[in-house]
């Protein structure tokens, strides 16, 4: 089994649906492994995007993912890092309504920046960003 990290951002979590989306996600197959709520300062909202440094939105980006509190959880599954990305879809919300309307970003999320979502996407992205959330779980 494969581990991911998922987020709902601020937006999703103001909804008052985080058992609802448990649901989905447990009859999508995945298990979740640890869970917890948090709010992050804009440093380490910042230093968790630090990739997206220098690029137009990331100011908003840094306020939007520190303007309130995100459920984060360790998803595993079979290819979990796909198929979360899969389920969530397409980044930006209002293309995604179209494109992807099943998706958790169309049905859920907001905007291009508030897309309610996210989803490591790769092994390596998915090793720190555990790591970066929950720094006393040992990640093979
Ligand atoms: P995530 O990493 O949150 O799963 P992603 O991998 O689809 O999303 P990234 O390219 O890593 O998207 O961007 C990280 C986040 O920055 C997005 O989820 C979204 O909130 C925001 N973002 C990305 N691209 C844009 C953009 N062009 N305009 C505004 N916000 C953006």
């Amino acid at each position: 089994v494969e581990r991911t990290l998922a987020i709902f951002k601020p937006d999703v979590v103001q909804k008052q649906i985080t058992d609802e989306l448990e649901e989905i996600i447990l009859s999508a197959g995945f298990t979740i492994l640890q869970k917890k709520r948090l709010v992050m300062t804009p440093e380490q909202a910042s230093d968790f995007y630090a990739e997206h440094y220098g690029k137009l939105f990331f100011p908003s980006l840094v306020a939007y993912m520190s303007s309130g509190p995100l459920t984060v959880m360790v998803l595993a599954k079979a290819s979990a890092i796909t198929y979360w990305r899969e389920l969530i879809g397409p980044t930006n919300a209002v293309k995604a309504r179209q494109t992807h309307p099943d998706s958790l970003r169309a049905i859920y999320g907001t905007d291009e920046t508030r897309n309610g979502f996210h989803g490591s996407d790769s092994l390596y992205t998915a090793d720190r960003e555990i790591r970066f959330f929950f720094s006393d779980s040992i990640v093979e």
